[in-house]
């Protein structure tokens, strides 16, 4: 049998009886079991605001075009981002003509807050920051960063779903966190996402541009009177990106499941971390900062043979990935090549193992093993 990255897995029945409801009820589209997903969200996280959208993309996309509007960045501004993420996280940057510093990774494979206060610059306006693998990494220190020089910022947590630092979800500091719940993340639905702005002004903004920038959803409308439901204002040049009930109903089953999912995946980790505890020359895995309770979205382990391993692993019917390259080595992002040395160097160098719920001890057993009998010890050259 081969293993395989990532396998979602879904309570079936209880999703089925969710999206029944919404068939039954003839409501698919925005508003119901959307509202009814943010509002467990904001209890789950303790985040004020949540706004359920089509994908982590859409979000990011809303997060750096609403700052940018509200704080009046002129085009040309500057983001100081990680070249070490799904390009999602820098496109959303690039859609709005802003200018991607690229600052490099620390140990954690985040962004590593030396270098970011190196690249700090008169026009930089915010920090783009990505907890990669559900890892805090040093996100206090970023914070703290952004609070001395007044920086906004932006936490993708695309990977972070339930990630707790000193027992709390992570979050609360940041002008706005996004969520992905695309069909392999560690909250699963098929696509979609979460935007969760600090300031109610900001979500009540993202509301109307997620939606064509129309200024009153459809269900809120149809709770009035109903007679004036066409006579709708359009605020702003505004997109489709808000989310639908359909997708709201699997996240909803989801969400019940996700702490004892994460605390799963963290046995999972720990059996890895176990398997690899006397390789040390072999196979280095990326260590989880003090403090953070990982959503282990990813279990990534460095190596000296990454490509070689890779196949071998393959041909033993085992499929690892990688997260990810270096985003400078991208011919869009090929401006930033050579700035962020660690970056570009661990890129050549991860592995991500297989984790999912469906794994068992034997499986780790066998792809840690294969992992150890694959690995080389030779030296980089
Ligand atoms: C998956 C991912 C995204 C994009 O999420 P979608 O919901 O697929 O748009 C953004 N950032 C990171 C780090 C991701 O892994």
């Amino acid at each position: 049998m081969s293993i395989q990255l990532f396998v979602p897995t879904f309570r079936v029945d209880e999703c089925l009886k969710e999206i029944k409801e919404c068939l039954e009820k003839g409501w698919t589209g925005l508003g119901y079991k959307t509202i009814e997903f943010e509002d467990k969200w904001k209890d789950y996280t303790k985040l004020p605001n949540a706004h359920f959208i089509n994908s982590a993309t859409a979000g990011l996309h809303l997060a750096v075009k609403i700052l940018k509007d509200e704080y009046k960045w002129d085009e040309g501004d500057e983001i100081i981002s990680t070249p070490l993420t799904f390009i999602s996280t820098n496109h959303a940057i690039a859609y709005e003509k802003l200018n991607i510093v690229f600052a490099d990774v620390d140990k954690y494979l985040c962004l590593d807050p030396i270098d970011v206060r190196k690249k700090i610059t008169k026009k930089t306006k915010a920090i783009m920051y990505v907890g990669l693998g559900g890892n805090t990494g040093q996100y206090k220190e970023i914070v703290d960063i952004c609070k001395e020089y007044d920086l906004k910022l932006i936490l993708d947590a695309a990977h972070m779903s339930g990630t707790r630092l000193n027992g709390e979800i992570v979050g609360k500091e940041a002008d706005v966190v996004i969520y992905s719940f695309q069909a392999v993340k560690n909250l699963p639905t098929a696509d979609s996402g979460m935007i969760c702005f600090k300031e109610k002004k900001l979500d009540d903004i993202a509301r109307k541009f997620s939606w064509l920038g129309i200024n009153k959803d459809t269900y809120s409308r149809s709770l009035d009177n109903g007679t004036y439901k066409w006579r709708y204002d359009v605020d702003y040049l505004g997109y489709k990106y808000h989310g639908n009930s359909i997708m709201a109903s699997i996240a909803l089953v989801q969400l019940r499941y996700l702490d004892k999912d994460n605390a799963y995946r963290r046995q999972i980790a720990s059996w890895y971390d176990e398997a690899f505890k006397y390789h040390k020359n072999l196979v280095k895995p990326v260590p989880v900062s003090k403090g953070c309770e990982s959503s282990r979205h990813l279990y990534i382990i460095e190596v000296n043979n990454r490509d070689e391993l890779l196949v071998a692993l393959n041909l033993n019917d085992i499929y690892p990935g990688v997260h990810y390259r270096d985003n400078t080595e991208y011919s869009v992002y090929s401006y930033g090549k050579g700035t962020c040395p660690n970056a570009h160097r661990l890129s050549s160098r991860i592995i991500s193992l297989p984790l999912h719920l469906r794994l068992t001890k034997d499986d780790v057993e066998e792809i840690s093993n294969n992992v150890i009998k694959l690995a080389s010890s030779i030296k980089e050259d």
